[in-house]
């Protein structure tokens, strides 16, 4: 059983209402061991959509109060989620964040692109389904050339639950499904997922695409078929749970998946540094 969830949400993200001590009983309850806090800080968020802002201050003193109040019962990890965007000066501002806190694990997402959120129509106006996420894809690579201070590169393909795929419960429940055709996107995918081994930073697995009934992880098979491939060997594991019936999602079919695509440990952070715990 994976005991580690690394990518999680409270009510200091600005989609999120769950008080932290839920999120924290219900990681406990499940009788996981390791538990990363990683609400969002979008720097550069498009206002017109609302905001991703983060108190950071606040947010660490909580995180490390609580990490004290239940270190009899959970390893509480301080993280967070970093909206990356290829911008100098926001980069800037991430690094300065990134030094000046205790973090023990820094999530780099890439949730905009080209100050447009491909959660709202407006990204995909005048756009096939192709060319937004060849442009979605393109922006991480720009994003993750430009910044480094980072440990896990979150949901990779996260845009496929925006673009019009139906998902078809009836392959739900298989485990070697991809959302979309990865040889269509090998080019940049693979010069990604390169970048990541050669910066000797983890993929993430993120568990949320089952919970949308994609039926698969962010990224899915192929991608963590070709990661390992090319090389790669660190892997974090989130459920980007928002409430506390999320944490942990499907980390059963995960855990299969992974043995599935080759994988026997994936990765745990404290104070910025990794260290494999064996599947
Ligand atoms: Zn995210
Ligand atoms: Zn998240």
């Amino acid at each position: 059983m994976i005991k580690s969830d690394f990518h999680t949400h409270t009510s200091f993200s600005g989609d999120c209402e769950t008080p932290m001590e839920d999120q924290i009983n219900k990681a406990i309850e499940l009788g996981l061991e390791h538990f990363c806090i990683t609400d969002h800080l979008d720097l550069d968020y498009p206002e017109r959509y609302g905001y991703f802002d983060l108190d950071v201050g606040p947010y660490v003193d909580r995180v490390l109060e609580m990490k004290d109040r239940y270190k009899d019962k959970i390893n509480i990890y301080l993280g967070i989620e970093f909206g990356l965007v290829p911008e100098e000066g926001v980069s800037k501002r991430y690094e300065d964040l990134a030094n000046n806190h205790p973090f023990d694990f820094i999530l780099g997402s890439i949730h905009t692109i080209n100050w447009k959120d491909p959660y709202f129509p407006d990204y995909w106006e005048g756009k096939t389904r192709h060319e937004g996420m060849v442009e979605y894809f393109d922006t991480i690579l720009a994003s993750i050339r430009m910044y480094n201070n980072y440990d896990s590169l979150g949901h990779l393909d996260y845009i496929i639950r925006y673009t019009d795929i139906p998902a078809d419960p009836g392959r739900n429940k298989e485990l070697l499904f991809d959302n979309f055709e990865y040889k269509e996107y090998s080019e940049v995918l693979d010069e990604i997922l390169r970048h990541l081994i050669r910066k000797d930073k983890a993929l993430e697995v993120n568990t949320a695409g089952y919970k949308y009934g994609l039926g698969s992880t962010h990224p899915g098979y192929s991608v963590l078929k070709r990661y390992k491939e090319l090389g790669g060997k660190l892997i974090s594991i989130g459920s980007d749970g928002h409430k506390p019936e999320h944490l942990a999602y499907d980390f059963d079919k995960t855990h299969d998946l992974l043995l599935a695509t080759g994988y026997d440990a994936y990765v745990i952070y404290k104070n910025r540094d990794y260290e494999f715990v064996k599947l």
